[in-house]
């Protein structure tokens, strides 16, 4: 796996948000579930999840899209594009959808989410795979991992 450049800069599709990640995320992912296959327009969502400390809007302003429950799915006012996630009960991280960077990685994500649901073409065989969501317990466990094979 290799480690994000920092600091990676990143912005929606028309450029009014534009955000810095000035810290390691925690471990990418994948999510195939319904409500990002719907939300994507496409097969599945992209995740850099980072600290919160190390993630700054820096222009724009977004605001919460997709659906309006617990998440804050936060979106560019104009282009609409779902640039990051501030999910609820993990005020510590915030998901950013990996393809809003500049430089987007070209590491497989570590762990695939919701396979259950996902299209049988778009699999894409990431080490960690998991039906649903992995186990409140084995998110430490995949951030030490993650770490420690990072280089
Ligand atoms: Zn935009
Ligand atoms: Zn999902």
């Amino acid at each position: 796996m290799t480690e994000l450049p920092l600091p990676a800069t990143g912005g929606c599709r028309c450029g009014a948000v534009r955000f810095e990640i000035s810290a390691s995320p925690f471990f990418s992912s994948a999510c195939h579930c319904r409500g990002c296959q719907r939300m994507t327009g496409s097969a599945y969502s992209l995740t850099m999840s980072v600290p919160a400390v190390g993630f700054r809007v820096d222009s724009g302003d977004p605001v919460p899209g997709g659906l309006r429950n617990e998440n804050k799915h936060m979106h560019c006012p104009d282009c609409h594009s779902w640039v990051f996630t501030r999910p609820a009960g993990a005020d510590f991280l915030v998901n950013v959808r990996t393809t809003m960077l500049d430089n987007v990685p070209g590491d497989v994500p570590f762990i695939e989410t919701c396979l259950a649901e996902a299209l049988p073409y778009a699999a894409l065989d990431a080490p960690h795979q998991f039906d649903g969501f992995p186990p409140e317990d084995q998110y430490e466990p995949l951030m030490r991992k993650y770490a420690s094979e990072r280089h």
